[in-house]
C-alpha cells in the first residue's frame, strides 16, 4: 500500500527511525563532520532514499548526502563536547529526545539502528510496516519501523497463546497487570480469556538469537496498552500503575 505524499513539493520532516539511524552514524564519526564522498553518508542517504521511494516521495534533494551529513551535525546542540553550541540553538525536540534514549547507549544504538536497516532493506515487510492499520496514535510521524517490529514481537499467536495459559495456571484469573481489569468480569463469557500482550523489553535487549520469554510479556486491557504507546518514551508498566495511582487520588 503506497502512501500519497502529503506535501510533494517539500522534503518530509525526518521521523525517528531515520533519526535512530542518523545518530548511530554521528557517533560513528564521533562527532565530526564526515569528509566528503565519506561511504557511510552516501549509504544512509541510499537507504533513506529507499524508505522515502516506498511511500511515493522522490525529488533530487530527498535525503542526499548533503542534507544527510547536515542532519548529523544537529546532534551537536546535545553533545557535551559541543558545549558551547548550548543555547546558541534550540535544536529539534525529537532530535533531543533520541539523544537522549541512545546516546549513551551506544550498543543498544547499533541494535536498534540495524534491526530499522533491515526492515527497510526488506520491501515486503517495510510496507507491511507502513501499512496505514498498522499505525500506533502518534506514531506516524515520529517512526513506524520500530513500533512495527515491537508490535509484531507481542501479536505471536503462539507466544500470547503461552502466556495466558501459565497466567491462568499460577492465578486463575487473567487480569490487566497495570489496572487490574478483568474482561470476563466486566463482559461475562464474551470477555472470558480475552486480555492483551506487551512485550516490556527494548529490541535492543533481545539479539537475533534470543527470541521472546514469557516473562517479557505482560497482560494488558486494551486501555492501559494503548497508553503505553499513545507516547514516546513508552511508558514501563510500573510507571502507569504510579500514574494511575495519582490520577485517582483525590486533589
Ligand atoms: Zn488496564
Ligand atoms: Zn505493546
Amino acid at each position: 500500500m503506497k502512501h500519497q505524499p502529503k506535501t510533494p513539493s517539500r522534503n518530509p520532516a525526518w521521523t525517528r527511525d531515520e533519526l535512530i539511524l542518523a545518530l548511530n552514524l554521528y557517533l560513528e564519526c564521533n562527532g565530526a563532520f564526515p569528509a566528503k564522498g565519506d561511504a557511510r553518508v552516501q549509504e544512509l542517504s541510499d537507504l533513506l532514499n529507499k524508505f522515502w521511494r516506498l511511500q511515493g516521495y522522490s525529488g533530487a534533494t530527498l535525503r542526499n548526502t548533503n542534507g544527510v551529513a547536515m542532519k548529523l551535525m544537529n546532534f551537536r546542540v546535545h553533545d557535551p563536547k559541543y558545549a558551547e553550541l548550548k543555547g546558541l540553538k534550540a535544536g529539534n525536540k525529537l532530535e533531543k529526545e533520541v539523544w537522549e534514549e541512545f546516546a549513551n547507549q551506544p550498543d543498544d544504538l547499533k541494535k536498534t539502528a540495524q534491526a530499522i536497516c533491515d526492515i527497510i532493506q526488506n520491501p515486503q515487510e517495510a510496507e507491511e510496516a507502513l501499512a496505514p492499520e498498522q499505525e500506533i496514535e502518534a506514531e506516524a510521524v515520529e517512526g513506524q519501523l520500530l513500533t512495527h517490529l515491537h508490535v509484531r514481537r507481542e501479536r505471536s499467536k503462539k507466544l500470547i497463546a503461552q502466556k495466558k495459559k501459565a497466567v491462568l495456571e499460577n492465578l486463575g484469573q487473567l487480569v490487566c497487570e497495570a489496572c487490574g481489569f478483568d474482561f470476563q468480569k466486566r463482559y461475562g463469557e464474551r470477555g472470558a480469556g480475552f486480555i492483551e500482550c506487551h512485550h516490556t523489553k527494548p529490541l535492543s535487549d533481545l539479539p537475533e538469537e534470543r527470541t521472546t520469554r514469557l516473562s517479557d510479556l505482560a497482560l494488558l486491557c486494551a486501555n492501559c496498552h494503548r497508553m503505553i504507546h499513545a507516547k514516546r518514551p513508552w511508558l514501563s508498566i510500573p510507571d502507569l500503575r504510579d500514574m494511575i495511582k495519582k490520577a485517582s487520588q483525590p486533589h
